[in-house]
């Protein structure tokens, strides 16, 4: 046994430091991505119970050179939370440091360590009378330090901002093995740069998020969910604006959804039973957050759709009844993503473009698509609220999918990003950069900006240890 793996187990418990040496030990859930697309080989899977704990693990790590991938709930979609294939990196999982260690019901805050299941935060908040609002699909198992890891945004984006919006103050271990203590609660504090903002989004190439303290709200007197048929991307946008005016900051949830990516939610899950999207090429989630009452939330709601259907940018909608229905409705939107994945391989975009210009970049890249790939069929879907698509393109119907992937993803991909550049968008709305974009960031990111990381990845980790390879590329090709 290697010395470091000795040190490891001394620092962590045996139990807690997983190797390759034990043939029964399956290390696949931490080495693979959720997506399929990479397959490492780590060292080491460590799983400290402490900061001080994760900063001995650093300590030692950087002492022999080994560098670390740190993991929440590896949900992430960029190849982001997975060792390379060396056999020489240590995975850092934070899932055991999993406590709520303060709620401050009069600073609207909550203390938390970084491998808490996020769905379980917005639980514990509920029964405390609080709202958590950060929400996405994969909240069932990804960890709020992979949230601020990446920075994640999901459907309550519009009303509440990004996870970066939502948190406080935050507690890192840093590439050396120091800890910073910055659980600050506080809204105001100019005392400098704001190191909070540069770890958040960092993706853990800058410092090991160990704890966090994220803003709480009033949970909402009610919620209303409405499911509306548009005519086309610019009527969605039309009502976007309408929805804005008519519910201010009551509007929490406006996404939109093509009628293919309904269709393979249709067809893979039929006991979902979509509505309305036969007979129209786009449908609208909105969601109505009302500090009043659910009589008024209702009375706002349809006066909105009243409204929409006189502009002519709604043909038709329905407004959920009671809570069973709101959450099929968002159900059918969370299913999206998997419906697409039974569906097969698929070429994946998370772009982002200012909200007036979506539907000219539809348009235009659809049917740029369309010449070049014949058949194509297009997964449009996203959060369109916040400008966010997932603009994702599958092969052609009966296509072998890995064939496809093979001959298409890079042509398709420079095809998409040019566009996206063309109209002034971001080529990772959302999901990160991982290893999976990484290349692309030479291209797509202004020069001095990202001279400006490297300099900044350069003075907090000058030997390249915390999660190499991921954000900034070794080499600059592409
Ligand atoms: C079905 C599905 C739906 C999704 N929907 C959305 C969505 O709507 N919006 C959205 O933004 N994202 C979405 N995602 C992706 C999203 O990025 C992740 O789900 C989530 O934010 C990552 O959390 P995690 O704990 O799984 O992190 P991981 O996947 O484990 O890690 C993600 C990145 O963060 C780093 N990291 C993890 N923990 C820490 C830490 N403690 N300190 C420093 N760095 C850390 C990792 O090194 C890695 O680079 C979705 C994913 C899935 C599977």
């Amino acid at each position: 046994m290697s010395a470091l793996i000795e040190r490891l187990r001394a620092i962590c418990g045996p139990a807690h430091v997983l190797t390759h040496d034990d043939p029964a030990t399956d290390l696949s859930a931490w080495e693979q991505d959720w997506r399929k697309r990479s397959r490492g080989r780590a060292l080491a899977v460590v799983r400290p119970g402490s900061t001080a704990k994760v900063a001995d693990v650093v300590k030692s790590c950087a002492a022999h050179g080994t560098s670390i991938v740190p993991q929440g709930g590896n949900t992430g979609l960029v190849v982001g939370s997975v060792p390379d294939d060396s056999g020489t990196q240590v995975v850092l999982s934070l899932a055991r440091m999993n406590a709520v260690r303060a709620i401050d019901p009069d600073n609207l805050t909550m203390t938390v360590e970084a491998g808490c299941i996020l769905q379980n935060l917005q639980e514990t908040v509920e029964k405390a009378g609080f709202l958590f609002p950060l929400s996405l699909a994969a909240e069932g198992s990804c960890t709020i330090g992979g949230n601020l890891g990446t920075n994640a945004g999901g459907t309550q984006v519009l009303r509440y901002g990004n996870a970066r919006d939502l948190c406080l103050g935050l507690e890192v271990v840093t590439a050396q093995g120091e800890v910073w203590h910055g659980l600050t609660g506080l809204r105001k504090d100019n005392t400098g740069y704001d190191l909070r903002h540069l770890m958040i989004g960092s993706e853990g190439t800058l410092g090991i998020i160990t704890a966090a303290t994220m803003k709480l709200y009033p949970l909402p007197a009610a919620t209303l969910t409405a499911w509306a048929a548009v005519p086309s991307m610019q009527a969605a946008v039309q009502l976007l604006g309408l929805a804005h005016t008519r519910l201010g900051p009551g509007l929490t949830g406006f996404e939109v959804m093509g009628q293919f990516a309904l269709s393979l939610a249709d067809k893979h899950y039929p006991q979902l039973r979509v509505p309305l999207f036969k007979e129209t090429p786009w449908c609208v989630l909105l969601e109505n957050s009302d500090s009043e009452n659910e009589a008024h939330a209702r009375q706002q709601f349809e006066a909105l759709l009243e409204a929409a259907m006189e502009a002519g940018c709604v043909t038709d909608a329905v407004v959920a009844e009671n809570i069973a229905q709101a959450r099929g409705l968002w159900h059918i939107r969370e299913s999206i993503p998997l419906a697409q994945a039974e569906e097969g391989l698929n070429i994946k975009h998370d772009i982002s473009i200012p909200v007036s210009r979506i539907p000219a970049f539809v348009a235009e890249t659809d049917a740029l698509l369309q010449r070049e790939i014949p058949g194509v069929r297009l997964v449009d879907f996203g959060h369109l609220g916040d400008g966010n698509l997932h603009y994702n393109v599958q092969a052609p119907e009966g296509a072998d999918g890995p064939a496809f992937l093979r001959e298409w993803e890079a042509r398709v991909n420079t095809l998409v990003f040019d566009q996206v550049a063309r109209f002034d968008g971001s080529i990772s709305a959302e999901h990160g950069v991982g290893e999976l974009k990484a290349h692309k960031l030479p291209r797509y990111k202004d020069a001095t900006a990202l001279a400006m990381m490297r300099a900044i990845k350069q003075a907090l980790d000058p030997h390249n240890l915390l999660n190499p390879g991921k954000v900034l590329a070794a080499s600059a090709p592409s």
